[in-house]
């Protein structure tokens, strides 16, 4: 064990420090508050110096792998790289000092861009007006389903009660509907991946509030029935939900609004380039069609005629309140500034380029990986595991789990592993466009590799990972039973 592999408390020394506060002239004596409020006793926590401090979080912020660290091939996650000038731009004092409850006349600065990036996401999608007030896509899926709901029953229609979500959709998607209190209907796919229209049919009907629909939907596919899917649930009352949290390959190219949906959400923390993982501040903006834009929630920036911005905080045929102010700005900020910098012209590069570079991921490894739909794919697309397992040397052959976990070995972060359900060995691999054809070609290279392991040796593969800071912990106990107090 390295001296720096301990624990910050098992370093500790009482009296060290590696910080003082400057005094701050706060006088108030501890007899001011009250007795219920106050420890009695000290919390335990680690005294060191300044430099063991440091080396405490670098170590630690090295055992952890980032879109900064490698390359982060995670489907359904479009872990694109997040350009640095967005940070220094939200970091910004004028913005970064903002306070929610200031008085709107000392901060119109932040109005326009709230205000601006609204009218960026609409012309980019073909909505007509967009919310910014959700703070992740599952909350914007959530807003997006309350819209539905409310725009029914203002016109009196309570029996639509139920939503259509297909067999290949993200998890969320029946979850939002069931956190907004709607029945869920699935529809199946067929072998080509794509919703089966004749499977669609029979499930419509006046009880149908409407249909959520991921396009390119999560195997990486182009619904290319979508312009009769919409005319179909338009038909029977319903609405279309479009889920786009990974909008990334449609860019600049094509526009959910034309194609026929009413709502949807953006991840502006995926396909917009703002860091996400761990739980962090996210953002979901919601965008609705014209009929729908008076059951936007509230409070909404709306510009004046006199060129000002104001926040209207109430309306009668509003979806509600969704987020305590109005969203994560941080994240919009760094949103914004990256569609500033790209430009109409080079947005559509995004698109184009996630697309090619899925497309040639495909192309280069399926010889070594089992392709079950080799059409051509969006910005994403799945592996069925290994065609070659390595079972014929008597040994249990290697999974796709064993491959995700041998990548780790190779400086990789691993795909999205069984999921979408379809597959029972799904890999589904979203390289993004932000990568060089260098590191694409590395990536294909060491998949080889670890399929030529498999079939020699498939050990290799089940022992892995052998090079990373821990090796396969219990998933179930890590899950069920973390550690996460330090009892010394
Ligand atoms: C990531 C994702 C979501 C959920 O977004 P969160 O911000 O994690 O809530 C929904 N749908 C799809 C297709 C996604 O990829």
């Amino acid at each position: 064990m390295k001296y720096y592999d301990k624990l910050v408390f098992e370093l500790s020394k009482p009296g060290r420090t590696a910080y003082t506060l400057p005094n701050n002239g706060f006088k108030a004596s501890l007899s001011e508050i009250p007795a219920g409020l106050l420890r009695s006793e000290s919390p335990v926590l680690p005294e060191v110096s300044e430099p063991d401090l440091v080396r405490h979080y670098t170590n630690l912020s090295q055992m952890n792998f980032g879109v900064d660290t490698g390359f982060y091939p995670l489907g359904s996650c479009t872990m694109k790289y997040n350009p640095k000038i967005n940070e220094e731009i939200a970091a910004m004092p004028a913005f970064q000092g903002l306070h929610p409850l200031q008085d709107e006349s000392t901060i119109q600065g932040a109005l326009e861009v709230y205000y601006e990036m609204q009218k960026a996401l609409a012309a980019i999608t073909g909505m007509k007006r967009f919310t910014l007030n959700p703070c992740a896509g599952a909350h914007g899926e959530l807003t997006g389903l309350m819209i539905i709901r409310n725009y029914h029953l203002l016109r009196g229609d309570t029996a639509r009660t139920k939503v259509i979500v297909p067999d290949s959709a993200h998890g969320t998607n029946p979850a939002s509907a069931a956190v907004c209190g709607l029945e869920i209907v699935e529809v199946k796919s067929g072998a080509n991946g794509l919703v089966d229209v004749e499977s669609l049919r029979p499930l419509l009907g006046p009880d149908i509030a409407g249909i959520m629909m991921t396009n390119p939907n999560t195997l990486g596919l182009f619904e290319k029935d979508i312009k009769e899917i919409a005319a179909l649930v338009h038909e029977c009352g319903g609405l279309l939900y479009y889920d786009g949290a990974n909008m990334n390959p449609l860019l600049g190219m094509v526009r959910p609004g034309d194609m026929g949906f009413d709502v949807m959400h953006l991840n502006l923390h995926k396909t917009f380039s703002t860091p996400h993982g761990g739980g962090g501040p996210g953002s979901g903006p919601v965008g609705v069609c014209e009929k729908l834009a008076d059951c936007l929630p509230v409070p909404r920036v709306e510009k004046l005629e006199n060129g000002k911005f104001t926040v209207v905080g109430s309306s009668k045929t509003s979806a509600g309140r969704v987020s305590a102010f109005m969203g994560n700005f941080g994240v919009i900020l760094r949103a914004y500034a990256y569609i500033l910098m790209l430009g109409k012209q080079n947005v559509k590069m995004a698109g184009k380029l996630a697309t090619l570079s899925a497309n040639y991921i495909k192309e280069s490894l399926k010889d070594a990986y089992k392709l079950p739909i080799p059409t051509v794919c969006k910005h994403e697309f799945v592996f069925d595991g290994l065609i070659d397992d390595g079972s014929s040397t008597g040994k249990p052959g290697a999974t796709t789990l064993d491959v995700a976990k041998r990548l780790l070995d190779f400086g990789f972060h691993a795909p999205t592993i069984y999921f979408p359900l379809l597959f029972h060995q799904a890999l589904m691999i979203e390289p993004t466009e932000t990568e060089s054809k260098e590191t694409l070609d590395a990536f294909i290279d060491v998949m080889h590799e670890i399929a030529r392991e498999a079939a020699a040796d498939p050990d290799i593969l089940h022992n892995a990972p052998h090079k990373a800071p821990i090796t396969r912990p219990d998933e179930t106990t890590a899950a069920r039973n973390p550690i996460l107090k330090c009892e010394l």
